[in-house]
């Protein structure tokens, strides 16, 4: 008799540290009794989605009574018109999260390996371990780098082997922030051996203004093996109702259609997603505003003596010197939520996102008041 239902879970799913998200505001005021919080914990947009997505999410609020279009084909002719590729290309999921988790499902099994870095995207070990897969894990650039703590593409490769299936490569980075030029990355595509997909997930695509950074959308003809994975969590700021997509081959998008649920993407994500590709002018707002505020937070840090890895996303990785789980608790107690990376085997820093402007000054003012 096993002697808790714990020892009944596969082997894989044992071993699995669930993962951390970033505290709700909710949570947070009930446990503390305070109210007027912030959160700069999940990467999120701070302007949230623009007048027209909100208009469709309301147009297409009565229609919930019934099911999605399991296809969803009017956002994939969008998606696939906006990134110039073939719908059959396309592989919509309930966020990038659940893209990530069907290219475990689908092409590791506990023979296989995966590789991805030290201090890359929490979900990549998740996925890899719920289906028993061994993980290979690539040591991480120096601190003093040129892209700190971030992507070793050299040693990614040194990992590759006959049983490697999955190569995951978040380009940029989080929690670091940092991210992999043009060249660098197209030359690593190029040698991967055709047995193992390069997942490269460009969560953060479009805030990128870098010349050098490569959008690998365009890069699929080229390469059979090439996955690309996108999300409307981040600058569309859509988090809450998880849509995200992966571009690839056709037969790897065959394959994850045999697994996904039906009906993995709701009704109201499918009908924002699209509106979202439409307002441009949001999306250019929302970029706007992070990039000129990130600077505005990094002349603070700067400023309040805190060394932190220059970011080009939405967050800054910033080194507490010390341990960062009593700073965590200190801003929690006023009313700023940011988020501790322990679980990320970086118990110094903290990851904080990108806020309005106003939002950034209650950071920067607290984060001194700590000092
Ligand atoms: C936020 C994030 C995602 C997106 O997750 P969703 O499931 O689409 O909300 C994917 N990859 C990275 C690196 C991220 O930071």
């Amino acid at each position: 008799m096993p002697r808790s239902p714990l020892d009944l879970a596969a082997p894989g799913v044992r071993k699995i540290n669930p993962y951390q998200p970033g505290k709700p505001i909710d949570e947070l005021e009930r446990e503390y009794g305070i109210s007027n919080s912030i959160k700069l914990a999940s990467n999120e947009n701070p302007l949230g989605p623009g007048a027209k997505v909100l208009a469709a999410i309301a147009k297409a609020a009565p229609g919930t009574a019934l099911y999605p279009d399991g296809n969803g084909f009017h956002l994939k002719e969008t998606l696939a018109d906006h990134h110039r590729v073939g719908v059959d290309r396309i592989t919509l999921g309930n966020g990038s999260n659940d893209v990530l988790v069907l290219l475990a499902e689908a092409f590791l099994t506990p023979g296989h390996e995966a590789i991805y870095s030290e201090y890359a995207f929490a979900v990549y070990p998740l996925a890899v371990q719920a289906v028993g897969a061994t993980a290979k894990v690539s040591a991480a650039q120096p601190g003093d780098s040129f892209s700190p703590l971030g992507h070793d593409l050299g040693e990614m490769e040194s990992l590759i082997g006959d049983q490697t299936r999955l190569i995951f490569i978040a380009n940029p980075n989080n929690p670091t922030g940092t991210w992999i030029k043009s060249r660098e990355l197209r030359d690593f595509i190029g040698q991967a051996p055709d047995h193992a997909l390069v997942v490269v997930d460009e969560a953060y695509f479009d805030y990128l203004e870098e010349q050098d950074y490569p959008d690998t959308s365009q890069w699929l003809d080229d390469f059979p093996n090439l996955v690309v994975t996108r999300t409307f969590s981040k600058a569309y700021g859509l988090a809450g109702l998880r849509i995200g997509y992966s571009l690839s081959h056709p037969d790897v998008a065959n394959v994850l259609n045999r697994i996904r649920q039906p009906f993995n993407v709701n009704s109201l994500a499918l009908e924002a997603a699209r509106a979202a590709i439409d307002d441009k002018a949001h999306l250019e707002l929302s970029v706007a505003l992070n990039n000129e505020q990130r600077d505005i937070v990094a002349t603070g840090l700067k400023e309040l003596g805190l060394r932190f890895i220059p970011s080009v996303a939405n967050f800054i990785l910033v080194d507490m010197g010390g341990p960062a789980m009593p700073v965590y608790e200190d801003l929690l107690r006023q009313g700023v939520i940011v988020r501790p990376v322990g679980n990320y085997g970086l118990p110094e820093h903290l990851r904080i996102s990108i806020g309005t402007a106003e939002e950034n000054q209650r950071l920067l003012q607290a984060l001194r008041q700590v000092r």
